[in-house]
């Protein structure tokens, strides 16, 4: 890495940090104040090698380790993650701008993954059938892969990979996290966190770096799955790239949320729900609601009520108790605030515009504050693209027929929520929703640890959702054993296929 007299953020093999052959770097901003606080290793196809060597070097003794010892080091990390949690969201509120708040409830919802990979040893129990044949007796097991690569997007720079590495490890596997170069500190600061927990050398390892790092990851031989979450191009080639390789692969892509509105919806809980939704994370969440369907006449009132209070909101500095923060990045901010400027010549009624905010925070910071779009129609590029920023947008239908083709036409199915009083109609939208991930009155419904997170359609590319069982399941294979214990009344020849009798 280039000395440039800035902080290094480099990469992590064998429970050290590595500076590695590549001298790319990049620069890691605080969007809250526009300083640039760092520059992150870019890895070469060198660096890559080495850190994949280290966590190959490590499987063998970590798949051989029990797993009452490999999930004691899991209860360590649980507990000093949770004693640090204020450390962490303090880097992740650096990096990607969220409030501390939210930094925080991103590490509680990563922690619980934590906890559920505590409880590997019942997850790996495997099946025994006695007497399958006669004298015979058949048993399956579930084994670890190898190296896995878990590839995270900037932001959850902290729950993200922890939807994977807790799953992976306490299954037996060795881990390389190659992490957003957005925000790359917060897998440095795990990483030192499973040192501490006393994780052997090479079982976690971090390659930082950006495209250049995933092709390395995607195309070694002993890298044997690859966890990807990001927007949906890449997380297509990714999943392309990886399985042409011969490698199991999840790839987590975009979304564009929809929130159904029904008459009978008590409006002033739904504006509520679509605020916080909508402006959390200032819109930077796979789940944010970002397209309000206002369904038969609601549109005015509802429209009204939301506005009420997104007016009522505070951008700013996010550790500064504000309601929501910076975006990453000045271009990212830039790209967002392009949409509002295109919807308006679209002829969208911009009824809140965040172009204008005054934020509560350094003047060189990423500020874009709450925008909400009335009007809005399918053929506006404010609602064909994931916007990824604090922009709702207001649709209008006459029925609830036409609001469940609107959601189940779109490419996406990450998550979609519908507010209503009526039991019946909340049932049919579970039922027949095209989407992954439904709340009934609850806008991001975002599953526990212990059940699968993951979207339908262009929001999810293979066929296993992130941890649960699901995640179990990804980052172990089968095998089944069949055993006979020989005795002289089992000899003889017969060349037919086996029988059972
Ligand atoms: P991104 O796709 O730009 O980056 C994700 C990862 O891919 C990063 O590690 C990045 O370094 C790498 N990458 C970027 N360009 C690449 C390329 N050309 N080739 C190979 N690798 C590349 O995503 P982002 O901007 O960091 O994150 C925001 C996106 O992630 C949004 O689309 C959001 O919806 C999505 N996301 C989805 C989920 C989900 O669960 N479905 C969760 C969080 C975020």
């Amino acid at each position: 890495m280039a000395n440039t007299g800035q902080p290094q953020i480099g990469h992590w093999a064998d429970n050290a940090v590595l500076a590695g052959t590549s001298r790319n770097t990049a620069p890691v901003t605080n969007p809250a104040t526009g300083e640039v606080t760092g520059r992150v290793a870019l890895a070469g196809a060198e660096d890559a090698r080495a850190v994949i060597a280290a966590a190959k070097a490590a499987f063998p003794a970590w798949r051989d380790t029990s797993l009452t010892k490999r999930v004691s080091v899991l209860f360590r990390f649980r507990e000093l993650l949770n004693e640090r949690r204020q450390e962490l969201a303090e880097i992740i509120t650096s990096e990607h701008g969220k409030v501390l708040s939210d930094a925080l409830g991103e590490v509680t919802r990563g922690q619980e993954v934590v906890e559920f990979a505590c409880g590997m040893p019942h997850l790996l129990k495997g099946g025994f059938t006695e007497n399958a044949s006669t004298g015979v007796d058949v048993n399956s097991v579930r084994q670890p892969l190898g190296v896995v690569g878990v590839i995270s997007p900037f932001n959850f720079p902290a729950m993200v990979p922890m939807w994977f590495f807790p799953l992976a490890i306490a299954a037996g596997n060795t881990v390389v996290l190659k992490p957003s170069e957005k925000a790359p500190s917060s897998a440095l600061w795990l990483a030192r966190l499973w040192a501490e927990a006393g994780l052997p050398d090479g079982v976690f390892n971090v390659l930082q770096g950006d495209k250049t790092a995933v092709d390395a990851l995607l195309e070694h031989r002993d890298v044997k799955a690859i966890s990807f979450v990001g927007s949906t191009p890449i997380a297509r080639y990714v999943y392309a790239q990886g399985t042409a390789h011969g490698k199991r692969v999840q790839a987590l892509g975009g979304a564009k949320n929809h929130a159904v509105v029904l008459p009978d919806a008590d409006l002033d809980l739904a504006a509520d729900a679509m605020v916080n939704a909508g402006f959390g994370s200032a819109g930077e969440r796979c789940m944010a609601v970002s397209a309000v369907v206002a369904v038969g006449g609601v549109g005015d009132e509802l429209v009204a009520k939301i506005a009420e209070r997104a007016r009522s909101l505070v951008t700013g500095d996010g550790t500064r108790g504000s309601d929501m923060g910076p975006l990453v990045t000045a271009a990212h901010r830039d790209k967002v605030a392009s949409y509002v400027d295109a919807a308006e010549r679209d002829g969208a009624k911009l009824v809140v515009d965040g172009r204008t905010v005054r934020a509560d925070g350094a003047a060189d910071g990423f500020w874009l504050g709450p925008t909400l779009l009335d009007g809005v129609r399918t053929d506006m590029s404010c609602y064909q693209d994931e916007i990824f920023g604090p922009v709702l947008s207001v649709l209008r239908v006459d029925t609830y027929e036409e609001a469940l083709q609107l959601v189940n036409d779109n490419p996406y199915g990450n998550g979609t929520a519908v507010f209503t009083n009526d039991g019946g109609a909340a049932r049919r939208f579970r039922n027949e929703v095209e989407v992954g991930m439904v709340g009934i009155n609850v806008p991001i419904p975002v599953p526990m640890a212990y059940y699968s997170f993951g979207g339908w359609k262009s929001s999810l590319f293979g066929d296993t959702h992130a941890h649960g069982t699901e995640g179990v399941h990804f980052f172990t294979r089968a095998k089944v054993v069949t055993t006979r214990w020989l005795d002289p009344s089992h000899g003889g020849l017969n060349l037919g296929f086996p029988q059972n009798a």
